[in-house]
């Protein structure tokens, strides 16, 4: 495994690999990685000649409030698991590296970033869209692995790809839970053992609902209560949100069909945690 944190070595080093008619993959991360993270390096080394797996904690996508520098790192340990999960160039550009200068130029994706995460955290999806249309041009044509924990951010960068024309396969990859069903995240970390413990009721509530969609409920408001209701069982937890809507435009929906989508933010302790279900699917077990 290659280590690179020269964005132009980088482009230019691809550029050549693709000459060479070699196919590349790319797996944007923040780091401190976990099997929901590998899972999607897995998948991108099963389905190209060249992994590139990035870990930049984009500064970009964090408001002032929000906590960029206490964001868990460990790039020792970072970078021995995309070693074993087959990246073959680990890129871990500096803020210097990415941003030369000031940055004065920023992707919005309109009316899906204003939405579910993007009333608490406003600027939050023109940082991250930003960041991966730059990490974009930097790798070039290639297929780009997401995970589907971050749906809203899935379908925001889906849809600049789109608008934009990038080159760029955007390849939505399953959510990695814990034995208990919690959603694995970085900032996992940030719970205390009862909070840890606590959290588990975010995916128990999404289960607790489809299991209602299972035995015929349809109505989107209902399936909604149900799932404050369950959540409201814990005082240690505190709603943000909890929307159904379609899992594409992100539109809330009156009743349920084969695209809708439930989404969950929830604080538990100091840490925010978002978790998704398809509400015919439910909870995935992978
Ligand atoms: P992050 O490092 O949190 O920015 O995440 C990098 C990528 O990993 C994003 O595409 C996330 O959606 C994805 N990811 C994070 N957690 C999980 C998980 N539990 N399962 C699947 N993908 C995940």
């Amino acid at each position: 495994m290659e280590l690179i944190t020269d964005p132009a070595e980088l482009q230019n080093s691809l550029d050549q690999m693709r000459a060479d008619g070699k196919s590349i993959g790319l797996v944007p991360t923040m780091g401190f990685l976990h099997r929901g993270h590998l899972s999607l390096i897995k998948r991108a080394v099963a389905e190209n000649d060249v992994v590139i797996t990035t870990i930049f904690v984009n500064p970009l996508q964090f408001a002032a409030n929000e906590d960029l520098s206490t964001y868990p790192r460990d790039i020792e340990k970072d970078s021995s698991l995309c070693l074993e999960a087959g990246t073959t160039k680990l890129f871990t550009p500096a803020n210097e590296e990415m941003f030369c200068d000031t940055v004065l130029t920023s992707i919005s994706v309109t009316v899906l970033s204003s939405v579910l995460e993007g009333i608490t955290r406003p600027t939050h999806f023109s940082g991250v869209a930003t960041v991966v249309s730059k990490l974009f041009n930097i790798v070039g044509p290639c297929r780009s692995y997401f995970g589907e924990k971050d749906w809203q951010q899935l379908q925001i960068i889906k849809k600049m790809v789109t608008d934009l024309s990038y080159r760029v396969e955007v390849i939505g990859c399953p959510i990695i839970r814990d034995d208990d069903g919690l959603a694995l995240s970085s900032r996992n970390v940030y719970l205390s053992d009862d909070e840890r413990e606590v959290a588990a009721i975010i995916p128990q509530a999404l289960h607790y609902a489809h299991g209602k969609v299972k035995s015929g409920e349809r109505q989107s408001q209902l399936l909604k209560d149900s799932i404050i209701e369950q959540l409201q069982k814990s005082s240690l937890v505190s709603i943000d949100y909890v929307e159904v809507v379609n899992g594409d435009s992100l539109e809330p929906v009156t009743t349920v069909d084969a695209q809708t989508r439930i989404l969950v933010a929830v604080r538990v302790g100091s840490a925010r945690l978002i978790d998704n279900i398809n509400a015919l699917v439910g909870i995935n077990t992978a």
